[in-house]
């Protein structure tokens, strides 16, 4: 039993180097205020022998957890063989092979025909890849994003996403998209994909012809808000209606996250462009990947580059990662388990308090309704080992990041810590105004 339960440290570490040299940009580090030295799998310690239970995992980067075992000697006898570490955009082994997995493990079973261009490491080099090539190939200028949406921090990305505390750190104007209602932001009655439909069918509107529609089918950052299968295709199909290309930004809630290897699967259309990274090397190695429909593919060689998009140590982890996780349905069927608990779970504290539930799969969490309450969750949590985050426009989600590789008994030990952690805050909160 005690196997499943962590052991945080009491006392906090010295940070005087962290407070002397360290840029006031950091963020995560001051509400776990630790040193860690190591992790693995579900599990992060510290420099003076505590253990902590990763909810977070690094905002879904680490889907497979920390060191995954056959993704770490895949890497070690990489490196042992003196296997390429950089090769820009040079044609090598572990590329190939990165790319037969892709082609064999994730895009012929599921009947996808996309061409698959490395961009630079990190998810908003992928984003400014997908929306360029959207304006170069349609020759328009409008994206269109949604309210609440992320997408990343360079100024493309920026421009794309809703947060304010994010958009002003641009310093310029941020031009060039409509941000434009998802599902469910006036409530359940209106249906926001019709109004988007009748202001682009409308010459009238305003609204300029879009080079993109830009979608997250969970919003990851902005609320963990699902949009429904529906609501999505019906997206997809006003994109293709006016000439404008699709793209689902799939780096936070793909990689099995909300349940299948794209968020999208099952749900009957075809975004033009899907854009990866987080758990994509799957041992949190830096690699993000645009993937696109071969006709949109009209780059000429360097139009867009980077020196990191040759990242090989990404590559032999990506590759072992598709093939040991993706090959046969059972991780699925794991995480639809987890999944279910992982509801059932969240949707019993949500009715013991009169609050609610949002996301799917393995990408849920619970709306606490003010930041500063939720924060006292979070830390609550902290105390006793457990890391995880907040999302949403109040950061008043508690969100649920677990490793989807968790055992369903530590999954279980680290919600009762949560429910535990909501029941002591909760109270406490009472009196204290709702931003
Ligand atoms: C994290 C994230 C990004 C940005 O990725 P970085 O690697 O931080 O640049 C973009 N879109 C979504 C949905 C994300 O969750």
């Amino acid at each position: 039993m005690i196997t499943t339960l962590p052991q945080p440290t009491k006392r906090k570490p010295d940070t005087a180097i962290y407070e002397r040299l360290e840029s006031a940009v950091r963020s995560y580090a001051r509400s776990m205020p630790r040193q860690f030295a190591r992790a693995e799998g579900v599990w992060m310690h510290d420099n003076q022998g505590g253990r902590y239970l990763d909810f977070l995992s690094g905002c879904s980067t680490l889907n497979y957890g920390h060191n995954h075992p056959v993704l770490k000697s895949a890497l070690m006898d990489y490196i042992a063989g003196n296997g390429i570490t950089h090769g820009l955009d040079l044609h090598t082994d572990a590329k190939a092979d990165f790319l037969a997995a892709l082609e064999q493990v994730i895009l012929k079973p599921r009947g996808l025909d996309y061409r698959a261009m490395f961009t630079g490491p990190t998810g908003t080099n992928a984003v400014e890849a997908a929306i360029k090539l959207a304006r170069k190939v349609t020759g328009r200028e409008l994206v269109i994003a949604f309210t609440n949406g992320f997408h990343g921090m360079t100024l493309g990305a920026l421009a794309c996403t809703g947060n304010a505390a994010k958009r002003s750190g641009a310093g310029i104007p941020l031009s060039h998209v409509a941000h434009e209602p998802f599902e469910g932001y006036h409530g359940p009655q209106i249906d926001t994909a019709e109004l988007l439909e009748r202001r682009l069918a409308d010459p009238s509107s305003g609204l300029d012809a879009p080079a993109a529609i830009l979608v997250e089918t969970v919003q990851g950052e902005g609320g963990l808000n699902a949009a429904s299968p529906e609501w999505l295709r019906e997206i997809a199909a006003i994109a293709k209606r006016h000439g404008a290309l699709m793209i689902v930004d799939d780096i936070q809630a793909g990689c099995g996250r909300a349940g299948s290897f794209f968020s999208f699967e099952g749900m009957g259309f075809t975004p033009d462009i899907v854009t990866m990274a987080k758990s994509l090397s799957g041992m949190g190695l830096p690699f993000a990947l645009a993937l696109f429909r071969p006709e949109l593919d009209q780059w000429s060689p360097g139009e867009h580059n980077g020196t990191f998009r040759g990242n090989n140590h990404a590559f032999v982890t990506a590759a072992a990662a598709l093939r040991h996780f993706w090959s046969d349905g059972q991780f699925q069927q794991d995480i639809a388990r987890r999944s279910r608990m992982l509801e059932r779970r969240l949707d019993a504290m949500a009715s013991e308090h009169g609050l609610s539930t949002r996301g799917r799969g393995m990408i849920r969490g619970i709306d606490i309704g003010s930041g500063k309450i939720a924060q006292a969750v979070t830390a609550a949590c902290f105390a006793q080992g457990l890391i995880i985050e907040t999302s949403g426009a109040h950061d008043e989600i508690v969100k649920v990041l677990a490793p989807l590789v968790i055992d369903d008994a530590v999954l279980s030990a680290g919600l009762d810590i949560l429910e535990e952690s909501i029941r002591a805050a909760l109270p406490l909160a009472y009196g204290v105004a709702a931003e």
